[in-house]
C-alpha cells in the first residue's frame, strides 16, 4: 500500500463515453485502488466549441453505473480560467511568450513544426494572436512505465507551441499542467496517443516551477482496421444497461486474466477481483495499442 498514490481521468465532454474511455479509466481506477491510492475525475470542457451539451453529466453516470467512483469534488476546467490566466502572466513576466498572428492556413505549407515566423517580431497586439512558448534544442528525457525511455525534442516535434489560442481559449497543454500539479496528481495514466504530448506538458512544469509527475502511457483501444475507438471514428457510446460484462471483457483486454465465472457477474464483483488481482505490468510493454475485437477473446496487438 502506497497511500500518496493520486491519479486522475480526464475526459474531454465531446460526447457519451465509448469503449476506449472506459478502457483508460478502468486501467486508471484500478491502478489508484489497488495501490490504496485516489483517482480524480476531471472535465476537460476548455474547448467549449467542441463541448456536446449533457455530455459530462452523461459521463459522470456512465462511470458511476460501471462503478467506477472517484475521490472530491468533479474538476471543471471551464471553472478555471483565471488560475490558467494568472499562469500566463507568470510566463509573460518570464519572458518566456510571445504572440503570433500566423493563421492555420498560413502555417499548413510548413507542417507540424512552427518556424518562428513571430519570434522577436514586434506584434499589433490589438489584433487578435495566440500567445506561444519558446522552446529549445535540449532534449527532454523520462521514463514512461510502460512506454520505456523518452527522448523528445521539442524542437524538432512541434516548435514554439500555443499556450493561449487565438480566439483566447487556454490550451490543453497549459491547462493539464495546471491542473495535475494543483490536484497533486503523482501519476498521469492515460492513452498512448497523448505520449507525444508529455513533452510540451514537462517543458510547461519546468517554466512554472511545477513538479513532474511519472508517466504511464496504456495502450488504446483500435477497431480491427487500427483506428482509434473515439468519437471522431464513431465508436457506438458504451452500453450502461449491463455493466458487469463489459466489465469483463475490457478486463480482458488489460490482460489481467479474469476467471469465467465472473463474465455474468455485477460489476461492484468485477471490480472487487480486479482490484484484487491488478497487475498494470501484464499488459504488453511498448505497445501502442490493443484491438478491440467483436469477438471477445482472442487479444491481438499491432506492433507500435
Ligand atoms: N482530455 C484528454 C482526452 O480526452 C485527456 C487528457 C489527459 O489525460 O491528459 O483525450
Ligand atoms: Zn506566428
Amino acid at each position: 500500500m502506497e497511500a500518496g498514490y493520486r491519479g486522475r481521468f480526464a475526459p474531454s465532454p465531446t460526447g457519451p463515453l465509448h469503449f476506449g474511455s472506459l478502457f483508460t479509466a478502468l486501467a486508471g481506477y484500478l491502478e489508484a485502488r489497488s495501490r490504496g491510492g485516489q483517482w480524480h475525475l476531471r472535465i476537460e470542457d476548455l474547448d467549449t466549441p467542441r463541448c456536446t451539451p449533457g455530455a459530462a453529466d452523461a459521463i459522470l453516470r456512465t462511470l458511476e453505473r460501471f462503478g467506477l467512483h472517484w475521490d472530491g469534488e468533479v474538476v471543471y476546467q471551464s471553472r478555471r480560467r483565471e488560475i490558467y490566466e494568472a499562469a500566463i502572466a507568470k510566463l509573460q513576466r518570464d519572458g518566456r511568450l510571445y504572440p503570433c498572428h500566423c493563421s492555420r492556413k498560413a502555417l499548413e505549407p510548413t507542417g507540424p513544426v512552427y518556424p518562428g515566423h513571430c519570434r522577436g517580431k514586434s506584434i499589433d497586439l490589438s489584433r487578435p494572436h495566440a500567445l506561444r512558448i519558446r522552446v529549445d534544442p535540449a532534449p527532454i528525457v523520462f521514463h514512461d512505465r510502460l512506454q520505456g525511455r523518452q527522448v523528445w525534442r521539442l524542437t524538432e516535434q512541434c516548435g514554439d507551441f500555443v499556450v493561449r489560442r487565438r480566439d483566447g481559449i487556454h490550451a490543453y497543454q497549459l491547462a493539464v499542467v495546471i491542473d495535475d500539479a494543483e490536484l497533486g496528481v503523482t501519476e498521469v495514466l492515460r492513452g498512448s496517443d497523448l505520449l507525444d504530448s508529455t513533452a510540451r506538458q514537462i517543458h510547461l512544469q519546468r517554466c512554472l516551477g511545477l513538479a513532474t509527475p511519472a508517466y504511464c502511457h496504456i495502450p488504446v483501444l483500435v477497431d480491427r482496421s487500427g483506428c482509434k475507438l473515439s468519437k471522431q471514428t464513431g465508436a457506438p457510446a458504451v452500453d450502461g444497461r449491463d455493466p458487469g460484462p463489459v466489465l469483463f471483457a475490457l478486463l480482458q483486454r488489460l490482460r489481467q486474466n479474469p476467471p469465467a465465472e465472473l463474465r455474468r457477474a455485477p460489476p461492484g464483483t468485477v471490480l472487487d477481483w480486479a482490484v484484487g488481482h491488478w497487475h498494470l505490468e501484464r499488459l504488453p510493454p511498448r505497445t501502442r495499442t490493443v484491438i478491440m475485437a467483436e469477438n471477445p477473446d482472442p487479444l491481438e496487438e499491432r506492433p507500435p
